[in-house]
């Protein structure tokens, strides 16, 4: 008796188990995959989802909808639970080591804004660089501006020390590189672009190639080579000159090669000396007319380009053909070259509209959207 009874309880107890382990199947099982469905279907990857249910963020996860950062940072074994209300808040960009470097970042003292400023103007390298130092104060100021670059902050805070501008300024000036001497800290390149700049920071090399040059027409300039494209807007600007002045426009010179500056700068060295020669003629592998998108104008009507009938309407025209008068007297300080009444340069209309509605230096605009 007493064995049949104890039989019988261990068999209730059996099927209680079992009743058990089908609830959990039937209902706990399809809660969870209900959970991870939902969580799949927003974008999120397979180890992200599990991160979530483990950490019990569902709640707060399926809120925010998808989010790239958020994806990326639950995907990494560096993922600390405590900066989740930090991570949902960055704008995804791509960087080596990303949940690390924004720990760092975190305990260091920066905020989500100042987060999003240093990455937004970072790179692998300059990031490391940044993370290596303590914190420091008061970046927004600087890195707020969508062209700021963070391996320049110290250069903003020193240059903002010695001339007292507004930060916008500062780093526009710095960008440019006028915190050092002309042909100090430069660049060079040998890829030809029709937005490429050329002043005395940034050069091209020996090896550089110039596209599609080819022979000025004899009546519009003796001797001359340009880009293939910039001639032809050119010409098409001196014939609306000559209907408009009765006058057209020449090219006195176009395309140089790098031996043809060289002997132009040592010409003018000889001749008035190194102050005028470094004024007046720029280094070889540093002037625009190696590219074949520079132009020094010639008047037709007389030898003075600047108070011709010619230059009053090139000035006011030129946009609209893609050209820009590229020394101007006003920006003497940024271009780093004295004031050339004739020398105009091809960027194509969009940029020349642009520039000619802002009154902006090729170099401002340069920093300001290409140099990224
Ligand atoms: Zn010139």
């Amino acid at each position: 008796m007493r064995n049949k009874k104890a039989k019988l309880k261990k068999r209730s107890i059996l099927i209680l188990v079992i009743i058990l382990i089908v609830i959990t199947i039937v209902i706990v099982n399809p809660i969870k995959l209900y959970n991870k469905y939902q969580l799949k279907n927003l974008g999120f990857s397979d180890i992200s989802v599990e991160t979530i249910l483990n950490n019990g963020l569902k709640k707060q996860v399926l809120e925010l909808n998808y989010n790239k950062t958020l994806d990326k940072v639950l995907e990494s074994p560096d993922f600390n639970i405590k900066n989740f209300d930090i991570y949902k808040e960055l704008e995804y960009i791509e960087f080596d080591n990303y949940t690390k470097n924004i720990n760092s970042l975190i305990d260091k003292g920066y905020t989500k804004e100042e987060i999003n400023y240093i990455l937004k103007s970072a790179n692998n390298d300059s990031l490391k660089e940044f993370l290596e130092k303590d914190y420091v104060k008061n970046i927004s100021k600087f890195l707020q501006y969508d062209f700021a670059i963070l391996s320049n902050l110290d250069r903003y805070t020193a240059y903002q020390n010695e001339n007292n501008i507004d930060s916008e300024l500062v780093v526009i000036y710095v960008n440019i590189g006028l915190d050092k001497k002309f042909y100090e800290d430069v660049t060079t390149t040998n890829v030809f672009s029709y937005d490429m700049l050329v002043n005395k920071y940034h050069g091209v090399s020996e090896e550089f190639e110039p596209k599609d040059i080819v022979d000025v027409p004899e009546e519009y300039g003796k001797n001359q080579k340009l880009n293939e494209e910039t001639l032809k807007n050119f010409i098409k600007m001196s014939d609306d000159c000559k209907v408009a002045t009765n006058y057209k426009l020449m090219v006195r010179s176009g395309y140089r090669d790098l031996k043809e500056q060289e002997k132009t700068y040592n010409t003018y060295l000889k001749t008035y000396g190194k102050v005028y020669a470094e004024n007046y003629v720029t280094h070889p592998r540093f002037s625009e007319h190696h590219t074949g998108l520079a132009i020094d104008v010639k008047a037709e009507s007389t030898d003075v380009f600047a108070n011709s009938k010619e230059s009053k309407w090139t000035y006011e025209n030129a946009y609209k053909y893609g050209f820009i008068l590229r020394y101007k007297k006003e920006d003497e300080n940024i271009t780093g070259i004295k004031y050339e009444s004739w020398h105009f340069r091809y960027v194509g209309v969009d940029i020349a509209t642009y520039l000619h509605d802002h009154e902006m230096t090729y170099e401002e605009y340069y920093v300001r959207f290409l140099n990224k």
